[in-house]
């Protein structure tokens, strides 16, 4: 049975083992330990991540990522009536170790009720979600043989599915002119820092519409007050559910490339555009999602579906081909220090995570 204090405790035990991204040792050993005790086989693949499985054919993959974001040092977790929250000082680390917790009680209900579990169980806990799906995308998918995945790294109640994810594009843009004495002979010098602001006047920012955004998020050029800047690096992002419109905003960049590099033939500009994630949206038929839908109506709880402007570990194991679906996991005001767990939804989403494994048809 699911055991709400137990749940709790575990999830207060985790967020307080620091798992900044790239400092995911100690969780990984403690999740291991946990994982092994229920006499699952752990191992880690060369990358780091936690794979467990239960050795049975056609398993259903449960994951949630180990790391956390900043400031995410020293949390002091405490319950407030339903609510976990932080000390105000640290985020609470509910993403992921929400996913995490109702994984690991879920487990312990059917294992201590002594069941076997109605479908093979696998289980993937990675590292450094929060820096671009790094852990996810070198994850050694041999040691898998999962072709339905649930992610538990969505935000709000357990009934929460996330129904489409934009494709994320990052671009990096090295603008380099000519240094020279500003105030001496500034006529042989060409301005990266000038250069870069003519480009960004011709690039979008913001919401362009209802499915994409762009930012320009950092700048750097230059080095001193009165020297012409030889150099500027820019970065930015876009992300669109809408693979038109994301070809549109790869011509727009190039054309202000174009023109920039035409006003200014002496100046280098090195563009460099990298795809973070791909995009998705659940169809009707998608495996993972109408188990998920089974489970929660079983539940008694009925199926929220919306967009998510974000990316998961989902989105990784939807282009290696498995069908990934990202539910809530009861934590609300992610990456901030206002961030809180609600109790009632951390068991339900434990509820469900047991109902995926006592149930199938
Ligand atoms: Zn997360």
């Amino acid at each position: 049975m699911i055991n709400r204090e137990r749940l709790v405790k575990t999830f207060t035990d985790l967020v307080q083992i620091d798992s900044p991204s790239g400092e995911e040792e100690a969780m990984a050993e403690e999740l291991t330990r946990r994982l092994e005790g229920f006499g699952l086989t752990v191992r880690r693949d060369s990358y780091g991540n936690v794979i467990a499985t239960d050795g049975r054919p056609d398993p259903l993959l449960l994951s949630a990522h180990m790391d956390t974001v900043e400031p995410g040092r020293g949390v002091k977790p405490s319950v407030d009536g339903d609510r976990i929250v932080s000390d105000g000082t640290t985020i609470l680390g509910g993403d992921c170790k929400c996913g995490v917790s109702a994984i690991l009680e879920a487990l312990e209900s059917v294992y201590e009720d002594g069941l076997t579990p109605h479908t093979g169980i696998e289980v993937a806990f990675t590292r450094e979600e929060e820096i671009g799906l790094v852990g996810a995308r070198n994850l050694d998918f041999s040691m898998l043989t999962a072709k339905e995945a649930i992610v538990f790294d969505g935000e709000g109640s357990a009934a929460q599915i996330t129904s489409s994810s934009p494709t994320y594009i990052g671009f990096d843009i090295e603008i380099t002119g000519r240094a020279a004495h500003a105030g001496v002979e500034p006529e042989k010098g060409l301005s990266a820092i000038r250069i870069a602001a003519e480009l960004i006047t011709r690039l979008p920012q913001g919401r362009l519409d209802e499915e994409t955004t762009f930012n320009i998020g950092n700048i750097e050029g230059g080095t001193v007050r009165n020297a012409v800047a030889e150099t500027t690096i820019i970065n930015g992002e876009f992300r669109s559910r809408n693979i038109e419109t994301l070809d549109n905003i790869r011509v727009q960049i190039s054309e202000a490339l174009d023109e920039v590099r035409e006003m200014f033939p002496e100046a280098i500009l090195d563009d460099h555009l990298h795809t973070e994630f791909e995009t998705y949206t659940l169809s009707d038929d998608d495996p993972a999602t109408n188990r998920v839908v089974g489970a929660l109506r079983g539940l008694g709880l009925e199926p929220i579906f919306s967009p998510s402007g974000g990316g998961t570990d989902g989105n990784v194991f939807r282009l290696r081909g498995m069908s990934a679906v990202v539910v809530g996991m009861a934590d609300h005001g992610m990456h901030t220090v206002r961030e809180y767990v609600v109790i009632p939804e951390l068991v339900d989403t434990a509820h469900l995570c047991e109902a995926l494994l006592r149930e199938r048809e």
